[in-house]
């Protein structure tokens, strides 16, 4: 097995020094055992916080992949069969089976199987139950949400079309906002080259926002927060803009703005809705194979260009989801 480790802890924004491809032979399997070879790999900004916390230097990278059986010791995961793992940066690996999750099985021919990782796995899920369960949004309300083009944005940005909503999206290229017009956002800008995210804000929706799907934290946030309705909900799902702070960020300053206007305002993980995970699963595959859910991924080919593709995620240079492709 092919693995990329995280030779020590980053320091900042990671750097290629940071990772080490190494080679390893795995051993023979037991029974109940199956060898998995991985198809399509996912780098996720959640590598970035969470590598801290859960690992140690020269650890492999986290991450999940929809991996393969080719050679099975366990009759309840028949060799050719697809899952999705969670064994890190890793090209094979060994399992019993626990923590590997079958795609659903009506999966459509059409329907690339790396959707299991983007629209239809963990950030679908996560656009999915967040801005449904805690934005609640209705009919008519107006969503805000950033980094509206990439994988978790893109989705949340369409599920509030299809409930009826106004959506107001920011991204960081004018190709980007190219991508989010045709894909059915109201109104989009660039939030690297507007002179006043107060004003450009205040433009999109003069009468202010309901609902603020918030991937990016930081001063972008404070600047939403302040241009919410009475009552606005405001799901924390990310805060990507301070994921590289060396040292820990302070504020925000805006909690008059939450007070007074009685905001609502929750983190949350999917996770917390894993018993309703099936139906999400569902929703999400029927939305995507009746093209009411467009998807896109950024492919990059190569395991060995693994770390380029995970630097270029946390750069921007991804519109849709960010995969790798063995
Ligand atoms: P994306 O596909 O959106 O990729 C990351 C994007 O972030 C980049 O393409 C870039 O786009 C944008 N970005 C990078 N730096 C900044 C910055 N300083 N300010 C604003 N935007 C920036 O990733 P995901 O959709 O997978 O994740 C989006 C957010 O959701 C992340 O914060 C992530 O941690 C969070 N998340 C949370 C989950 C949860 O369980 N709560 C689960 C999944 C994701 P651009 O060109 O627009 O700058």
């Amino acid at each position: 097995a092919k693995s990329w480790i995280m030779v020590q802890h980053f320091e900042g924004v990671p750097k290629p020094e940071d990772f080490k491809l190494i080679e390893r032979e795995l051993p023979p399997l037991k029974d109940g055992e199956v060898l998995l070879e991985s198809d399509f790999l996912s780098v996720d900004p959640y590598m970035r916080p969470y590598s801290k916390t859960l690992l140690k230097d020269g650890d492999i990278m986290i991450g999940s992949q929809v991996a393969r059986v080719i050679e099975s010791k366990n009759p309840a995961f028949p060799v050719g069969g697809d899952y999705v793992g969670y064994a890190g940066w890793t090209t094979h690996f060994i399992s019993d089976g626990k923590g590997l999750n079958a795609l659903p099985s009506n999966w459509p021919d059409h329907v690339p199987k790396s959707l299991a990782l983007g629209a239809v796995g963990m950030p679908g899920l996560t656009a999915y139950f967040g801005l449904l369960e805690i934005c609640k949004p209705k009919e008519g309300d107006i969503v805000m949400v950033n980094s509206a083009a990439g994988a978790v944005g893109s989705l949340v940005g369409q599920i509030a079309k299809i409930k009826g909503c106004k959506v107001v999206g920011s991204a960081g290229t004018d190709d980007k906002l190219t991508f989010l017009k045709e894909i059915g956002f109201d109104e989009v800008f660039n939030y690297k080259t507007v002179s006043s995210l107060a004003e450009v804000l205040k433009k999109a929706s003069p009468e202010g926002y309901d609902c603020f799907f918030d991937n990016v934290g930081g001063k972008f946030a404070d600047a939403v927060l302040q241009q919410m309705k009475d009552f606005g909900r405001v799901a924390v799902c990310g805060a990507i803009s301070i994921y590289n702070d060396s040292v820990p960020s302070t504020g925000p300053y805006i909690q008059p703005y939450i007070l007074f206007k009685q905001l609502r305002m929750e983190g949350f993980l999917p996770a917390r809705w894993d018993n309703q995970k099936a139906e999400g699963e569902k929703q999400l595959l029927e939305w995507v194979a009746e093209g009411k859910l467009k998807y896109h991924e950024h492919i990059t080919n190569g395991f060995v260009n693994m770390p380029a593709g995970f630097m270029g995620m946390l750069r921007g240079e991804n519109t849709g989801k960010a995969i790798i492709r063995i």
